[in-house]
């Protein structure tokens, strides 16, 4: 199955235009869809889950319209939004098994099983008797994929799902993500590189509600190789090469800032070719410069 977008648009009450004309073709595993802050992804995502309307364009999920059917999309849908909203004092299988209900699983023998098979599979069997409220960020960020898993959903889509998990947290999130991505469509939202190059095989970058790019992260920063030159500065001199150069980033390296320039020659000497990263084809892309 693959998700067919084409020409997407939505502009807010507002005036502010959140999506401009967005075409993607997501097939299964899963994709990254990388933004800054306020480049547009929940309202795609939103839109993608039947939660938001768009305002021209379309939407196949296989031969389903999803901007048309969406009861039909619901029963295939898995959704972990930003913000889960407030946790009951329930325990988790409770919840579980209420959500199940929801999703139309009546039979209770059945619902018992899914709700013990879930908990096991995102690793919450041990916590199933303890609040939801209760839980660490990473435990919370677990269930709520568990619920996702609830009715066998052909597409998952998660909104940014790592921030605020501590390193071992987001180590076991991305272990349970590329685990259930492999057959079906997980679409992950997120402002982290490292989440898109870690997970995923396919993304698109997007930026002021337009897709810069749409391809392999892999291939991205391989035609970026050549064209990246680095060098160690002082503090002092940063302001200098800013105005010299659009440096596309930047890290201090032993308390030294590291630049990276985008340039098809070396820009000067003392700049060394640098190996790509996925953060120097997103800032290349969201300047313009590649
Ligand atoms: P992201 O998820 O990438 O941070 P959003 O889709 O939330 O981006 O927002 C895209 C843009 O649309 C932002 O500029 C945001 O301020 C604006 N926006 C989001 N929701 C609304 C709304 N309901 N009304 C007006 N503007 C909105």
């Amino acid at each position: 199955m693959q998700l067919t977008i084409e020409h997407l648009s939505k502009t807010y009450p507002n005036g502010l235009k959140a999506l401009d004309d967005v075409s993607l073709q997501i097939p299964t595993g899963m994709y990254g869809l990388l933004g800054q802050n306020g480049a547009g992804k929940s309202t795609l995502m939103r839109t993608l889950a039947t939660l938001q309307d768009a305002d021209s364009g379309s939407v196949m999920l296989g031969d389903t319209d999803v901007l048309k059917e969406k009861d039909k999309v619901r029963k295939i849908l898995g959704y972990l939004p930003q913000e889960f909203g407030v946790y009951p004092k329930v325990p988790a299988s409770d919840m579980l098994d209420h959500l199940a209900i929801l999703k139309g699983i009546i039979n209770r023998k059945e619902r018992k099983e899914l709700v013990e098979a879930l908990l096991q599979k995102v690793n919450l069997w041990e916590h199933r008797k303890k609040a939801v409220s209760s839980y660490s960020g990473g435990m919370k960020q677990r269930f709520g994929i568990a619920q996702a898993l609830i009715g066998s959903p052909r597409l998952i889509i998660v909104d940014e799902p790592t921030a605020g998990l501590d390193p071992g947290e987001r180590n076991r999130f991305y272990n349970l993500l590329s685990e259930i991505g492999e057959n079906i469509i997980v679409i992950l939202s997120t402002h982290i590189v490292e989440d898109v190059m870690e997970l995923c095989s396919n993304m698109a970058i997007i930026h002021k509600g337009k897709v810069l790019y749409s391809g392999s992260p892999v291939v991205s920063v391989e035609a970026m190789r050549g064209k990246i030159w680095e060098r160690s500065i002082s503090k002092s001199e940063l302001p200098e090469y800013s105005q010299k150069y659009q440096i596309i980033s930047g890290k201090l390296v032993a308390g030294k800032p590291l630049i990276h320039v985008f340039s098809e020659t070396q820009p000067e000497s003392g700049f060394h070719p640098a190996s790509p990263d996925l953060e120097d084809v997103f800032f290349a892309k969201i300047e313009g410069l590649a």
